[in-house]
């Protein structure tokens, strides 16, 4: 490659980033930082009509929190900006103005009445070409009367306009089907159109990656580039990424946010992880990979043509093989404030993260899990009942008996003395220590399941709590007769 890699990331601030956009924009990073070179964040807010309070904050948010860290961008100077697209309106005049003196592009005065009386029987139209041919004259003159206008294209005749892109190979248009479309607005602001080639050529962009719906466009855009004279950029086009089979995500419709996943309980390390999976496949196959892992295989050669399906489960799966290797100290940090916000105080949250971090595969499911750790009350007694380890009634009622006796005077309360006093009183008593395992954990939680045996359980209920339960559990069992 001859020079320093520029690569970009143009979101419109239009709402959620969700995952297809964290896709485009991550792709381009681990392109830029793989080869070297820069990564540059461009905010594309021409389209004031569909733009969103709050979602440029979210933006920043949401590429801090993902790790994707920009060279250049609108709070990172790198000499080249603006970097909001709104700020450049001056810019975009400049260059529209400076498309006509260069024949590519052409004033156009033409009415909405008029350009409306053009439709097409499915309601579009393809401009009728109709201003191409003013003369420079007439064009000064209507200027100078106050006229609206808009700055169109000239599409160049019969010629083929033909690329290749990194994913999808070669791409072409003939220009009899590419419209003279608007680069200016009437009210001055470019259309997405020309400000895209515009910003792409004067941030120095090598290699525009963005989503396939740009794909049959890009033949256009080049002709704007030829007609600049401007040396064309790489193109880099990405499958979509689907909900289902027939659809795709969509901001527009909340789809798949960033931002909830993280307040479901994902790391944002394993959904960029994940994310970075959507439609890519590095060489040696890995699927848990850090930043540092994903920039150094990232390679064009890995990704598909074809779209990809977003599957929560998998990314589920992911975030839990993530959290499965933390550290304690780092599981405890990470899941601190799911415990603390479903049981409040006084429990050792230590041991609680301890149950929880083999158990868990999203933190969100944390608070659910502990739920029996701050209600406990009247519980179906059939609980007890185990055909395979021969516990009904009678014999629960003996081993929560026995665990009582058995631990009542426990000094120590962890595992280890809890154990060896269960086992040692189950075996004086003549009974199988699962039995009375068993019947100790519904008696000190009243669930069906639970993430963790009886003396998990006894453990993190601590010694006032459980004694309290089995005698409660021993009123409820005397009391069935
Ligand atoms: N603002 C465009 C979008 O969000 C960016 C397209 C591009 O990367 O050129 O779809």
């Amino acid at each position: 490659m001859n020079g320093i890699v520029r690569t970009r990331f143009a979101p419109s601030p239009t709402g959620f980033m969700h995952i297809g956009n964290l896709r485009t924009g991550l792709y381009a990073y681990l392109f830029a930082r793989h080869n070297g070179g820069k990564f540059i964040l461009r905010i594309e807010d021409t389209d004031r009509e569909r733009m969103v309070e709050g979602a440029e904050q979210m933006v920043y948010r949401t590429l801090a929190a993902a790790g994707i860290d920009y060279d250049e961008g609108p709070d990172r100077d790198g000499g080249v900006g603006p970097y909001v697209q709104s700020e450049r309106a001056g810019i975009y005049r400049e260059y529209a103005e400076k498309l006509v003196e260069l024949g590519g592009a052409y004033y156009c005065f033409c009415t909405k009445e008029r350009l409306e009386s053009l439709h097409g029987e499915n309601g579009t139209h393809t401009y009728d070409r109709h201003c191409r041919d003013l003369s420079p004259d007439e064009v000064k003159a209507r200027i100078a009367a106050g006229e609206p206008y808009v700055i169109r294209q000239k599409v160049p005749d019969g010629v083929v306009s033909s690329y290749r892109d990194m994913v999808f190979g070669e791409i072409s248009v003939s220009a009899e089907d590419i419209e003279d479309g608007v680069l200016l607005k009437s009210d001055g602001m470019p259309t997405y159109n020309f400000a895209n080639v515009v910003d792409d050529h004067l941030m120095g962009i090598t290699h525009v990656i963005r989503g396939t719906e740009y794909l049959s466009s890009t033949p256009k855009y080049n002709l704007i580039y030829d007609a600049f004279g401007w040396e064309r950029p790489q193109y880099m086009h990405l499958p979509p990424i689907m909900k289902d089979a027939t659809r795709k995500l969509s901001k527009r419709y909340g789809d798949a946010n960033f931002e909830d996943f993280v307040a479901k309980g994902y790391l944002p390390q394993a959904v960029v992880n994940y994310v970075a999976l959507l439609g890519w496949c590095p060489k040696n196959n890995a699927e848990k990979m850090t930043m540092e892992e994903m920039i150094e295989l990232f390679d064009v050669d890995g990704i598909s043509v074809s779209s990809s399906i977003f599957d929560e489960a998998k990314m589920r799966w992911l975030n839990g093989e993530y959290l499965k290797a933390m550290s304690e100290e780092e599981f405890l940090a990470v899941s601190r404030p799911w415990i603390e916000g479903a049981v409040g105080e006084g429990y050792d949250v230590r041991e609680i993260a301890r149950l929880m971090q083999t158990r868990a595969d999203v933190l969100g499911e944390i608070p659910e899990k502990i739920a029996f750790l701050c209600s406990f009350g009247e519980y179906d007694l059939a609980m007890y009942e185990h055909k395979k380890m021969k516990v009904d009634l009678d014999v629960a009622k003996r081993a929560v008996k026995v665990s009582i006796a058995a631990l009542e005077g426990l000094g120590e309360w962890d595992e280890e003395s809890i154990k060896a006093a269960v086992q040692a009183a189950a075996e004086e008593a003549g009974m199988k220590s699962g039995q009375v395992m068993f019947s100790m954990r519904v008696a000190l939680t009243g669930q069906p399941s639970t993430p963790g045996g009886a003396i998990e359980m006894a453990v993190v209920l601590g010694k006032d709590e459980s004694m309290r339960r089995l005698r409660f559990s021993q009123e409820l069992l005397d009391a069935k007769e």
